[in-house]
């Protein structure tokens, strides 16, 4: 058995200290129980949240405990009936390379799969989300101009390659020329603009000349801020994750913004609504699947992943995924 635990609550970025890595003996399924082996752990920005201290839609994980994460995982023993040896389950395993679940907490995957990791990704939570999100609040019509941003990540991608399906104009927002490059010539976005680039402003308004109807928030910072005085009346702004906030430690110095915000709100019969994607979609998620999965397969959306070997990189890597260095979606391969 290896898996990581959190041992210290980070300030601002984690690092090697707020981890510790346990080893022991593989744990034993009691009756009615699974025994899982992780295949595929998958890292995501919320992860940052869970280890805050504090009330939030979920519980923090504690001090001693392993991490919480999304599993794609394969059953090792089982002593369920209806489960057999070498099923692909999705569950909430963890950072551990082995994991013990109850049948009703696990979603079966199989016996056979093709791509067993994108049950974490775009046929999972993240795509889900952006199916949700887009559709849901933001209520995408032909000629409506969308602007999303972290537009290469698992979310970010499926929401501009929906939002192009639907005769959007789509403006993709990024961090550095690679990931732009991928935007507009993979993925078929109209625009994508780096958001380190010194005229970050100024191509966002070039790119948007009708202005804003659907700003998909996955950022907040100086992304929002830009976006925010282009939305057009009656915009939408379903609001997903504020991912550049998650390490702050305090409020950003300077004026308090709020009175232009609410003020812009009311004038412009702004729409901002928040999302939280199995709380609140639950009962989509199987019209969901049994929509994508045929355009995955047949390459009409385009996903991208990047894979790391070995449990040991979680940390590192999920902090990769909070500064911008992974590109696509970032699993771990455990075994
Ligand atoms: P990504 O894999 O896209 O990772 C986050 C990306 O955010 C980074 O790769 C980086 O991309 C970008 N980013 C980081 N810092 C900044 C910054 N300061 N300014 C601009 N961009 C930044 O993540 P996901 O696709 O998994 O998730 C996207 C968002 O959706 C997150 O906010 C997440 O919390 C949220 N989410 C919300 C859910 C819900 O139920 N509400 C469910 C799932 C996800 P780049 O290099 O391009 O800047």
């Amino acid at each position: 058995y290896q898996g990581w635990q959190l041992t210290q609550r980070p300030s601002g970025e984690p690092t090697e200290q707020c981890f510790s890595w346990v080893t022991g003996e593989r744990p034993s399924p009691k009756q009615g129980e699974l025994l899982l082996s992780t295949e595929y752990l998958s890292l995501d920005p919320y992860m940052r949240g869970r280890m805050n201290d504090g009330e939030s839609y979920a519980p923090p994980v504690q001090l001693g405990e392993v991490m919480v994460g999304g599993t794609v995982s394969r059953v090792e023993l089982s002593t369920v009936e209806g489960f057999e040896v070498g099923d692909w389950v999705l569950s909430q395993g963890g950072w551990q390379n082995y994991s013990l679940a109850k049948p009703q907490e696990v979603v079966k995957l199989g016996q056979t799969l093709a791509h067993p990791s994108y049950a974490l990704g775009i046929l999972g939570m993240p795509g889900f989300t952006a199916y949700m999100g887009l559709t849901d609040i933001g209520k995408p019509k032909a000629g409506d101009t969308l602007v999303v941003g972290a537009a290469t990540g698992p979310v970010g991608a499926t929401v501009g390659q929906l939002a192009k399906r639907f005769g959007c104009h789509v403006v993709g927002v990024a961090g550095g020329e690679e990931k732009c490059r991928y935007a507009v010539e993979v993925l078929g976005l109209d625009h994508c603009i780096d958001h380190r680039a010194e005229d970050f402003d100024q191509q966002l308004v070039k790119a948007c000349p009708q202005g804003i109807d659907i700003y998909f928030e996955n950022v907040g910072g100086k992304v929002f801020e830009a976006v925010f005085p282009r939305l057009n009346p009656r915009a939408r702004v379903p609001v997903c994750g504020a991912v550049s906030y998650y390490n702050h430690t305090e409020l950003p110095a300077g004026p308090d913004k709020t009175p232009y915000i609410l003020t812009q709100l009311i004038k412009k019969r702004i729409l901002l609504q928040g999302f939280i994607i199995f709380a609140d979609y639950a009962d989509h998620y199987a019209n969901f699947l049994s929509t994508m999965t045929p355009w995955v397969e047949e390459g009409e959306i385009h996903y991208r992943e990047q894979v790391i070997e070995g449990l040991e990189q979680a940390p590192e890597a999920l902090n990769k995924v909070l500064r911008g260095e992974s590109f696509g979606k970032m699993v771990i391969k455990v075994s």
